[in-house]
């Protein structure tokens, strides 16, 4: 495999007692940001979640202490106030922390509450943006989020709020006129009652829809369903998390494209 060559940018220094907030991307480790992997390169500790890939997680430099605060062995996830509490703590103490989350920070992932509470701490940090799961996992189950003709808007929704229900902040009838292409994220847990919204909100049973899991890991797996069908398809296929809904039309355009090569299907 080609090594990387430290890459000839004036990258900003990470200083002792900052924090950076920065994402992983979906799980391919070529898709970090050169930001993400100079982070990875000088950070003194990495405060990581379930959803970074182990692969990330090497590219750290001999010496960083990884800790980890994501869900262990299904017992609830460390409180959002306890981490934000630990990144102060540890950039008090003088350290390089690097905070790193799957996907883009901002996208579903809090990093907008662990900012605010640095802010509010009076500690400099930066944010780094990463590839987020629906940008990366379409890409990758060869699913443009745009096509000509074909939609000239997405949306990226949730399904799934902090008390673990289908979010009653989306108005689903809105979104189901506005985003011929709809990604949700955190989705698996209420597929059925998803498409029962989308449907009810007038999108058809019969539309196409896909299930990307894994997306950019070797494992990745694309189920390609429809809308009324895909709870059922899911379960048949014993989908493994992380997964994400993809409804639209753009979904058989998969079939020109698709190009990574997934051991499963
Ligand atoms: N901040 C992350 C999202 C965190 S929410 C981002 O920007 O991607 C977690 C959800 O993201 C999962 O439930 C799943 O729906 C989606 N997800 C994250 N990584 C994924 C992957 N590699 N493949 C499929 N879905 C993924």
């Amino acid at each position: 495999m080609p090594r990387l060559a430290s890459p000839p940018l004036d990258l900003p220094d990470f200083a002792p007692g900052s924090v950076w907030l920065v994402g992983a991307g979906p799980g391919d480790p070529g898709l970090l940001t050169a930001l993400a992997l100079h982070a990875l390169a000088h950070a003194d500790v990495i405060v990581y979640d379930a959803l970074v890939d182990r692969r990330v997680l090497a590219l750290k430099r001999d010496g960083a202490t990884l800790d980890y605060a994501g869900k262990r062995g299904g017992r609830p996830s460390a409180q959002q106030e306890d981490i934000s509490l630990r990144l102060i703590r540890l950039a008090r103490e003088g350290k390089r922390v690097l905070r790193l989350k799957g996907g883009d920070p901002f996208v579903f992932g809090r990093g907008g509450e662990e900012a605010l509470a640095l802010k509010h701490a009076g500690i400099p940090f930066r944010v780094v943006p990463g590839i987020t799961a629906a940008i990366g996992g379409l890409a990758y189950a060869g699913i443009p989020a745009t096509h000509r003709d074909v939609n000239h808007s997405f949306a990226f929704v949730s399904g799934h709020d902090s008390g673990g229900a289908v979010p009653g902040g989306v108005d689903w009838v809105a979104l189901s006129r506005a985003a011929p292409t709809i990604v949700v994220y955190m989705a698996m847990g209420h597929l059925a009652q998803i498409a029962t919204r989308l449907i009810e909100a007038g999108r058809r049973g019969e539309e196409p829809a896909a299930i990307v899991s894994k997306a950019t890991m070797p494992e990745q797996r694309v189920i390609e369903t429809t809308l009324a069908r895909a709870a059922a398809d899911a379960d048949a296929a014993k989908i493994e998390a992380p997964a994400m809904l993809v409804v639209g039309p753009a979904v058989t355009l998969r079939q020109g494209i698709a190009w990574f090569d997934e051991r499963n299907t």
